[in-house]
């Protein structure tokens, strides 16, 4: 029997052969290679969709491991990119299927390119405005994705099926202000990120299998240490959405991307006009986790690696790359998305 390998997924009678053949014909994208991207890519590769495209600018370091459940002590120790050091070990876990590494970030200049031929997205980042994105870009195309985020000991995960549930712009009509929690503020657990990509995956599985109408049509929200879990309902679609309603996708066109420009040698400013920072309210987050100097004007934090300058305003100078990807990645981290 050619395929014994799926046997127990094809004995499982909603999916069968049929979701298994057509399994292996689909195209899935992954944005995004962190806890969430690992625990889906894992899942994907291993039930057998035809093809996985892992999009991810970051390089492997050894605070991944103990969540990010593909990379291993070597991966870190060389410093691998996260997509190509995923590709290795799945192609190792599934040599039938294909898998594709994209060392980059998902931009607006890019992103018709890198998400071409996507059946189904799965949301692997860390921040609203590559959401805003993939959302634009997917109600455009009409292609379903699946929205997922944890942090601390809570996670949500939602589907959007364009043109019949709300997407994540009638959800959220807007990016939070102000400084979020983010994993590396407020720490994040293993168990919470495993669940949130599996439950992802699950649903970019039924799609791709030719099983829509079982996608869950809810909003999980778990908390799992001391917290419910719980499903709420989608809210209905806004008709007045700009994104599924009037069909803007200023995202796509780059409109809202923050603009970002390299300021004097080894340096990048990141300007976040929309975003005004409360500097002492910085300032409690970031305490303990380096150097922090501050004054009313600019808040200076240096993490050993970069030194970062906050300003009121929500721009920041991160000392210590010329890399725009990295910088903005540095911004992410400490002040969330
Ligand atoms: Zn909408």
């Amino acid at each position: 029997m050619a395929n014994d390998r799926y046997s127990r997924q094809t004995r499982f009678l909603q999916f069968g052969e049929e979701g298994q053949e057509r399994l292996t014909l689909s195209t899935a994208v992954i944005v995004g290679c962190g806890a969430l991207g690992t625990a889906q890519a894992a899942l994907l590769v291993r039930a057998g969709v035809g093809r996985v495209r892992l999009i991810d600018r970051d390089y492997v370091e050894a605070s991944n491991l103990q969540r990010q459940i593909l990379y291993t002590e070597a991966d870190a120790a060389e410093g691998l990119p996260k997509a190509e050091a995923a590709r290795r070990h799945l192609v190792a876990a599934n040599s039938e299927i294909t898998v594709e590494a994209v060392i980059s970030d998902l931009n607006p200049r890019d992103a018709e390119d890198l998400l071409e031929g996507a059946q189904v997205i799965l949301d692997g980042t860390d921040n609203f405005e590559t959401r805003y994105l993939i959302n634009d870009y997917a109600v455009r195309e009409n292609i379903p994705w699946i929205y997922g985020a944890a942090v601390g000991s809570y996670g949500i995960a939602m589907p959007v099926l364009p043109g019949e549930t709300a997407c994540f712009r009638c959800v959220y009509p807007e990016p939070p202000t102000g400084a979020q929690p983010t994993c590396e503020t407020a720490g994040v657990l293993g168990p919470l990120t495993s669940l949130i990509g599996s439950v992802q995956a699950m649903e970019a599985i039924k799609i791709l299998a030719g099983r829509s109408e079982s996608v869950r049509r809810k909003i999980l929200r778990a908390d799992l240490w001391a917290g419910p879990i719980r499903e709420i309902a989608m809210p209905e679609r806004d008709p007045d959405c700009p994104t599924c309603g009037r069909r803007e996708f200023p995202w796509l066109a780059g409109a809202y991307r923050a603009p970002v420009s390299l300021c004097g040698r080894n340096a990048v400013q990141i300007h976040e006009r929309r975003r005004p920072l409360d500097l002492n309210a910085m300032a409690a987050r970031l305490h303990g986790l380096g150097e922090i100097r501050a004054n009313e004007f600019a808040l200076r934090f240096v993490d050993g690696e970069f030194e970062i300058t906050f300003f009121a305003d929500g721009r920041a100078i991160v000392k210590g790359t010329t890399d725009i990807g990295i910088a903005r990645s540095v911004y992410s981290r400490y002040v969330g998305n």
